[in-house]
């Protein structure tokens, strides 16, 4: 069993350090917000009382932290895990952080002979409970070997992306073309209303014929057709609509810096962007639909 710190006990971090208690682990969780904090403790997971304690002695540590700045912050900060961590403890951002930062963490990492990876999940609150999350790895084959037991005990799947920076990479891929096909689905019910064609109808054509889609059939952004999607709940998340916009905007930023041509992952994170500004971050993003219906 190893010894890792865990930094970052959110509304992911703590499910996710949870699981590495339960499974036997010697886990040190630190996080600078009390509540956080307090909320890990009840969870069972046993806290160290900064940053550095998280790290002294462990042989992994993990981090699940809001976005780039704090990364960087945590790695490469006075008193960071740079500075902080054993030296041959394996580092794992699971964060879900621009690229470019993340590919800066790495080599600042691998300067002072650190394994690193980047190890962005998908599945959610919900699949970290389970531990049943995906992860995207980015770094190397050595790192990735060393890693790869410790983030099965909170996932289902761990996969290599390749190189520094491609679990993100990934990641931001994927939350595009999911950000772009839930609104691709929404304004195809929206004008399935306004031309009389029931919703329930195009729902059984479309997931049967190439309009077939996970925002379809997984996540259907109109109540009905699929009873376990958040549009049966009055769109409560789920996955926030800040989350998507947030996504969307890192892959809009390494689309910019790299010279890919991404009009509708653009124009997705143009339409989230108008959507929270209406008030509705914290709904789910497959909550849009009801502005592109023009219903409020
Ligand atoms: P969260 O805001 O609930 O948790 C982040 C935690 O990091 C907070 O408790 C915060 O206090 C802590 N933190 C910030 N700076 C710190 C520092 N310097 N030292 C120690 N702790 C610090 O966010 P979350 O929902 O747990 O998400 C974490 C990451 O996972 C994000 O990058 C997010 O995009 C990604 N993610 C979230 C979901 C989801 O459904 N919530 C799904 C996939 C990926």
């Amino acid at each position: 069993m190893a010894q890792i710190g865990f930094v970052g006990l959110g509304n992911m971090g703590r499910p996710m350090a949870g699981r590495l208690t339960e499974a036997g682990h010697a886990v040190r969780g630190f996080d600078v917000s009390a509540p956080a904090r307090e909320a890990a403790e009840a969870a069972g997971i046993p806290l160290a009382g900064d940053l550095a304690a998280a790290a002294a002695g462990a042989d992994a540590v993990f981090t699940m932290l809001p976005a780039g700045e704090h990364v960087r912050a945590v790695y490469c900060g006075e008193g960071g895990l740079l500075a902080e961590a054993e030296s041959d403890a394996l580092l794992v951002d699971c964060s879900t952080i621009d690229l470019a930062t993340a590919r800066a963490v790495h080599e600042a990492a691998a300067e002072r002979g650190f394994a690193m990876l980047d190890a962005p999940v998908s599945g959610g609150v919900g699949g970290a409970e389970a531990g049943t999350l995906t992860f995207m790895v980015g770094g190397g084959a050595d790192a990735v070997a060393r890693g790869e037991k410790l983030m099965a005990a909170m996932g289902r799947n761990v996969v290599h992306a390749g190189g520094p920076g491609n679990g993100q990479a990934a990641k931001m891929c994927n939350n595009m073309v999911l950000g772009v096909s839930m609104i691709a689905v929404s304004e195809a019910f929206a004008l399935a209303e306004r031309v009389g064609l029931d919703a329930q109808t195009l729902f059984d054509i479309m997931s049967t014929a190439s309009g077939q889609c996970w925002s379809l059939t997984s996540y259907c952004p109109v109540p009905g057709p699929v009873p376990a999607s958040p549009a049966n709940r009055d769109y409560r998340a789920g996955f926030t609509a800040a989350m998507m916009l947030k996504d969307l905007r890192l892959a809009r930023g390494a689309a910019q810096a790299n010279g890919a041509n991404t009009p509708l992952g653009s124009h997705a994170a143009a339409l989230y962007e108008q959507y929270c500004a209406d008030g509705e971050e914290g709904s789910d993003f497959s909550g849009i639909v009801r502005m592109l219906r023009g219903g409020g």
